[in-house]
């Protein structure tokens, strides 16, 4: 038998899904009980192959955080790994707020697989409270209020609309007035807004592109709730990338190929795509989506995509893709600002109930630097914490738990935030440090965003060479050369790299 583990941290959560009980552990009742109703979650979600599939897989225990799962051969680990286990996780880390490990065993002779299994004994449930995550029903969309929580808001009348097929769930409060807008997501923010009163060509499509949780889902969401308020009869739909794949094999499996092509070819207005970088190196399933984006463009259809890449930066994407995702206009988020976090928490104090001083609420942002996602968690999980010891949540009490947890992480900056801020910097747009230009304004800010790069991370020259749009090593030594000298006879390019190296300091 073989185990293997596998850090699941980095994923996205179910947005806007409050853990129930953090920073504890799970007494392996509850353990289970969390594992049924995420196994519940994700079988809602692809209910078509979701047996197939788990068949092949037991479960044998959730504690710690640590999810062991044993499967039948590594062809089934693998496809549960990557179409199954994000969800899964991402599931059982929204509602316990454990980071999530899967640890794997190999084991041809199951004992209870999972998809046997339909009806678990039922577990008295402890201080943990697992709460379900609204899925939207597949014969229309249905707005479900926020989950959960002691005071939850009355149902919204349910309203129909015309979308063709199961989409995946809108977060109710992922909306435009719950986003806070700062310097950093400013042009993304506008974009979306433009996109959803039905921007014209120059918003088609809308690219979003940026590191994880800082609220490119969120705007996609907001997307969809105004064209839904304004244009109740729009079709809409909404779908990740990863879950185009699966109904994209599901329907070639089914022979439905027609039913599947008049779903993203006809029977939609808007198409929003949730992290497109997943279609990398699935060349059937990019070529479905090549066809499916012309007749949508052609026929004048909006189209939304996000990414945590910019579209030259896609691995294994075909070209004449990343081409079109150029087509309109490429809007980058970077990490926000101190105060935009500052704000953020206080909007999301006030949609949580929770009262929060002035005090704690900068501790919090000045913990948390790149992520929203960790910055709400780190809220979430103070508030949980306080209540169930019935404290309140003062700045003494902050310090204590966040420095407890380790939230607060040592640089965790990217090649790509690097590059995404030094655009924002010299105010260029996002594909040009990756481009051929040799224009002097751009190859001086990409030679910056290399020197920037070589100083913090730790990249050999040929790994930025490749994150600069393919360059030779040498190029990149050159151009680090370049910076240092410059840095000590210029002052207006120290000026400019120290107001660089001030934000980047904002993310360590
Ligand atoms: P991404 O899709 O980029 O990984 P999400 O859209 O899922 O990130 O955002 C992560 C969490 O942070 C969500 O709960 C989202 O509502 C919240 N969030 C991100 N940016 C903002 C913002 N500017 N204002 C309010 N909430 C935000
Ligand atoms: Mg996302």
């Amino acid at each position: 038998m073989q185990a293997r583990m596998q850090n699941l941290e980095s994923g996205d959560s179910p947005d806007g899904v409050s853990p129930a009980l953090l920073g504890g552990s799970l007494s392996s009742e509850e353990g289970e009980r969390a594992w049924i109703q995420a196994v519940a979650f994700t079988r809602d979600r692809s209910p078509a192959s979701f047996d197939q599939w788990f068949s092949g897989v037991q479960f044998d225990g959730f504690t710690d955080g640590v999810l062991s799962l044993r499967a039948r051969d590594e062809f089934v680990r693998q496809w549960i790994e990557d179409y199954y286990l994000p969800t899964l996780c991402e599931w059982l880390r929204g509602h316990t707020g454990l980071s999530i490990q899967a640890r794997w065993s190999i084991d041809g002779a199951l004992d209870h697989p999972v998809a046997d299994r339909p009806s678990y004994p039922p577990v008295r449930p402890r201080t943990i409270s697992v709460r379900p995550f609204p899925v939207d029903e597949p014969s229309g969309v249905r707005d479900v209020g926020a989950a959960g929580g002691s005071d939850p808001p009355p149902p919204p009348a349910p309203r129909i609309h015309a979308v063709p097929a199961p989409m995946e769930a809108l977060n109710p409060k992922s909306t435009f007035g719950n986003f806070v807008v700062g310097p950093s997501n400013q042009l993304a923010h506008a974009a979306s807004m433009a996109a959803a009163g039905g921007g014209g060509r120059r918003h088609n499509p809308l690219f979003i592109c940026g590191g994880t949780g800082l609220g490119k889902t969120h705007l996609v969401h907001a997307i969809a709730h105004s064209v839904r308020e304004d244009r109740p009869d729009a079709r809409i739909l909404y779908i990740s990338a990863e879950r185009f794949v699966n109904e994209f094999v599901q329907a070639l499996q089914d022979q439905k190929m027609n039913d599947f092509r008049a779903r993203y070819r006809e029977k939609c207005d808007v198409l929003l795509v949730d992290d497109i970088h997943s279609l990398a190196g699935k060349t059937q399933t990019q070529e479905e989506f090549f066809h499916a984006f012309n007749a949508l463009h052609q026929g004048g259809k909006q189209i939304v995509v996000t990414s945590d890449k910019y579209p030259q930066q896609l691995d294994k994407m075909e070209e004449r893709l990343v081409s079109r995702f150029q087509w309109g206009l490429v809007a980058d988020i970077q990490a926000p600002e101190l105060e935009t976090r500052v704000a953020i928490i206080r909007k999301k104090a006030q949609l949580e109930h929770i009262e929060l001083e002035p005090d704690v609420c900068l501790q919090i942002a000045q913990s948390v630097r790149s992520n929203v996602r960790e910055l709400e968690g780190t809220l979430i999980r103070l508030a949980a914490k306080a209540s169930l010891l019935g404290k309140p949540i003062d700045i003494a009490f902050a310090r204590t738990e966040i420095a407890a947890s380790g939230t607060s992480r040592p640089n965790e900056a990217s090649v790509e935030d690097i590059q995404r801020m030094v655009c924002h910097h010299f105010k260029l747009r996002s594909v040009d440090l990756v481009s051929k230009d040799r224009h002097k304004s751009i190859a001086f800010a990409r030679h910056v965003a290399m020197y920037l790069c070589k100083q913090r991370l730790k990249c050999s020259f040929p790994e930025l060479g490749r994150a600069f749009g393919n360059r030779d090593h040498t190029t990149v030594i050159s151009a680090v050369r370049k910076v240092e000298s410059l840095r000590s006879n210029d002052p207006e390019v120290r000026a400019h790299l120290e107001a660089l190296e001030r934000k980047l300091g904002s993310l360590d």
